[in-house]
């Protein structure tokens, strides 16, 4: 299947694969580079380009080469200095962002220089990529060593589909913020159509440090930013499952299988294969299988485990250490426990093939996953997927992206060594049929949800958010839209202008009563209201005071409250209700309770209604309690002639019966108006829309379902409109 026609451009760090010194060509390792080959190959994705790192650093003879090699692969090689490459990729990849982004602050290093690498090699391969991008290109950025690139393509190409993928975790907030550059990563990242994650976990936390860093608020997962629309979502990566399934049928796995049973016939096996890596809780492993040993002595020699380490990021120190401490523990084990006959454990330093890395999958009785945080681990869907014959268990940590899905393994917290310890031992005695209850269902699972599955759900999404946007592009106010308008207001002969004002006419502030007028609005109401047969009102929900204080010497009409007050130019205010303002009592009780329970809230008191203002307050504690809040005032309300209303960061309590619409429509019994605009950003603004005829045009500032014909990206569009109108 070839779901699109346009040219794809993959960068990555790693190309798929690395050049050795005498220019042959191996492929890399790891999951992201077997995942994403498998997804184009079985996707029927030839239209495409990978741009990464080819693993060394080359002369530029030997480059050339290289790239020239590299063009029969739709493979594009980018050539970082040495020097900078160790600072980048050593530095701020493995030594800042991983353990951060894995939670281990302690072992965070923060440097300047690093992190000055990292803007340059961003910058590189953004000079690299433009090469190959054209306005119509789709661009699919991978992983945490190229977050600053999105941005730096969008700010070149506005209009092209920019997709990024984080292979690993994105930690809590509280953790992220410790970065000094979040904002510049986050804003990075920004430059995104779509931003995918592992896990919901992963896509929350990144929503909850955006609100925090950068004071972003999201709807459900949609974000406004720079007046574009940025999803961020989940997407749990696939493995090849047919290929791990099969793969028992591949004759060279049978033949490494023989051997390991034959040299281990009568032993439990099991089986650890993993990166060297701290995230990994290979340790923790190891002090389990000796709780087990001295726990269960009738289980020596009759119990091994197969431990394999992959050579990985040898040139941090901090994995050196880690290697000398495994290696330590390894041989005090088998010292300790050891029999001429039986060694506990069989460890081995190399990564494995894979044949090599299935046969093992297929001969061990339980299979350790137990990293300390792991993005997702393909290790453990490999096993699933691996076991056709559904015998052998998966010892699975709580932490691994995988485990949300995997939820039938035995789930463990691989910092309890006994917890670990007692599910090995479950593991190795789980009966027959339970091994195969358990594995029969996450198979399916993973067989639905496979590879190809996860890049498609991406795109999918992708093409989706583009379409949605190109809507949204056709309901924005552009030039042809103002002009359109403009015309019609010039042939009108009697027009009304409705206008809301925080939001509409002026930006929304911290504090409402910050939001004062500035000249230049001003100045445009006047001019506007200085034209012949043309009224305007002001319909907002502030208090009568705010409006007259702010437009006295303006002609323009008032809504107040939304609409509980109403006064026309050269009149008195004359009251839409026929309430006691008693009603606010009870509500006001309740809401300084709130005040209380949520720091930065507050209340504003209008004649008419009361409001709970929440812009300022902590956003997570913020949605708790406005939730219990709404419960609390709708159980009040519920025999009173009022209506509970949630605005923006508003919750208003207000007589029921009166809205934007009943008042405006009072304007519009007086006269023939030929031409009448209504402009507004929130909730209560809808109600106008709805009441409005027919021929109004109503305008939706931001995003959101409205039932306005057009939308405006901020109040700035409102006031290029404005001018237009009197130019
Ligand atoms: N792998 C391999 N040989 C080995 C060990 C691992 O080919 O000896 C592969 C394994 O099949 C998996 C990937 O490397 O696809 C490891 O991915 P995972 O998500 O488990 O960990 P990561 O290395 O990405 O942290």
């Amino acid at each position: 299947m070839n779901f699109f026609n346009e040219k794809l451009i993959i960068v990555a760090n790693r190309l798929p694969f690395s050049v050795k010194k005498d220019l042959t060509f191996v492929k890399s390792p790891g999951g992201l580079v077997s995942g994403l080959e498998t997804f184009l190959k079985k996707s029927n994705i030839n239209n495409y380009t990978w741009i990464g790192w080819p693993g060394s650093h080359f002369d530029k003879k030997k480059f050339e080469i290289i790239k020239e090699k590299s063009k029969d692969i739709n493979c594009y090689p980018v050539s970082v200095p040495a020097k900078l490459l160790d600072k980048f990729y050593n530095g701020f990849c493995n030594k800042t962002l991983w353990p951060l982004f894995h939670s281990f602050p302690s072992y965070v290093v923060y440097e300047e220089t690093y992190w000055n690498s990292y803007v340059t090699v961003n910058q590189i391969f953004f000079e690299e990529t433009v090469k190959h991008v054209d306005e119509n290109s789709i661009v699919w950025i991978h992983d945490y060593h190229l977050m600053l690139l999105p941005s730096l393509l969008r700010e070149k190409f506005p209009n092209i589909m920019l997709g990024f993928f984080l292979h690993i975790p994105f930690p809590p907030p509280e953790v992220f913020m410790q970065l000094p550059w979040r904002r510049e990563i986050l804003v990075g990242l920004l430059g995104c159509d779509l931003i995918g994650f592992h896990t919901y976990e992963y896509t929350t936390n990144f929503l909850r440090s955006l609100s925090r860093t950068l004071g972003i608020d999201h709807k459900m997962g949609d974000i406004l930013y720079k007046n574009r629309l940025v999803k961020v979502d989940t997407f749990p990566m696939g493995i090849d499952f047919d290929l791990f399934f099969n793969a028992c049928e591949n004759e060279n796995v049978k033949s490494i299988l023989k051997t390991i049973q034959y040299q281990l016939k009568d032993k439990r096996i099991i089986f650890s294969v993993d990166r060297l890596d701290y995230t990994k809780g290979i340790y923790n492993r190891l002090l389990a299988f000796e709780d087990l040993l001295i726990r269960r002595p009738d289980l020596r020699g009759k119990v091994v485990l197969i431990m394999v380490v992959v050579p990985s990021r040898e040139g941090v120190e901090h994995y050196q250490r880690m290697k000398k401490q495994l290696e330590e523990k390894i041989s005090e084990i088998n010292g300790k426990f050891g029999k001429i006959d039986w060694v506990p454990v069989l460890y081995y330093y190399r990564s494995l093939n894979f044949e090599e890395l299935t046969a093992h999958y297929l001969a061990c009785n339980a299979i350790l996953v137990t990293p300390l945080k792991d993005g997702m681990n393909l290790i453990a869907k490999e096993f699933v997927a691996s076991r056709k014959d559904l015998k052998g268990v998966i010892i699975l940590s709580e932490f691994a992206g995988s485990a949300k899905e995997l939820g039938e393994a035995l789930i463990v917290n691989p910092n309890s060594i006994s917890e670990l310890s007692y599910a090995i031992e479950k593991a190795i005695e789980m009966p027959r049929e339970e091994q195969k209850e358990r594995l029969s269902i996450m198979q399916e699972r993973l067989r639905r949800y496979d590879i190809v599955k996860w890049g498609q759900d991406f795109f999918n999404t992708l093409k989706y958010l583009i379409e949605t946007k190109e809507k949204l592009n056709t309901k924005f106010l552009n030039e042809a839209i103002i002009h359109q308008i403009k015309e019609k207001f010039q042939r009108a002969s009697n027009r009304i202008l409705f206008l809301d004002y925080d939001g509409t006419l002026v930006a929304i502030v911290s504090k409402p009563s910050l939001a004062i007028p500035d000249r230049e609005i001003k100045n445009l109401l006047e001019q506007i209201s200085n034209l012949p047969n043309t009224d305007i009102v002001i319909i907002s929900g502030r208090k009568k005071e705010d409006l007259v204080r702010w437009f006295s010497g303006i002609k323009v009409n008032f809504i107040s409250e939304h609409g509980i007050f109403i006064k026309k130019y050269n009149s008195d205010w004359e009251p839409m209700v026929n309430i006691s303002p008693d009603f606010k009592e009870p509500i006001r009780n309740i809401m300084e309770i709130y005040v209380d329970r949520l720091p930065q809230s507050f209340i504003e008191e209008k004649e008419f209604s009361i409001v709970f203002h929440y812009r300022n307050a902590d956003p997570e504690l913020a949605s708790l309690r406005v939730a219990e809040l709404i419960d609390e005032l709708l159980i009040l309300t519920g025999n009173m002639q009022a209506n509970v209303l949630l605005g923006n960061k508003v919750v208003e309590v207000r007589p029921a019966g009166i809205d934007k619409g009943v008042a405006a429509n009072i304007f519009l019994k007086e006269k023939n108006y030929d031409f009448i605009l209504a402009i507004g950003d929130d909730i209560t603004d809808e109600d106008l829309f709805r009441a409005l005829p027919e021929e109004a045009i109503t305008i939706k500032v931001g995003l959101g379902k409205s039932l306005a014909k057009y939308s405006a990206k901020s109040y700035k569009d409102v006031r290029k409109l404005l001018k237009n109108l009197v130019e």
